[in-house]
């Protein structure tokens, strides 16, 4: 069975079609840009239960998603 993520704008579509974008807080307390990027790139919180996630409806609205997925089992809660 595959994903499928309801857009508020087309209505309910395979995954295939999203980006995920996930929008990752930078600590305030690293100041210099390339630091900022790298910690941007590679340091994942990667948490378990509920996460809000941004996704971009790439092949339909062309337009950013807010949804809430669960990382333990990928099911999409909200
Ligand atoms: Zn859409």
């Amino acid at each position: 069975m595959s994903i499928r993520i309801t857009c508020e704008h087309c209505g309910t579509r395979p995954l295939e079609e999203y980006v995920y974008g996930e929008v990752l807080d930078v600590p305030a307390t690293i100041a210099d840009p390339a630091e900022r990027n790298l910690d941007r790139a590679f340091n994942h919180t990667n948490p378990e239960g509920p996460v809000p996630e941004a996704w971009f409806h790439l092949y339909g609205c062309r337009r950013w998603i807010t949804i809430v997925r669960d990382t333990a089992t990928d099911r999409i809660v909200d």
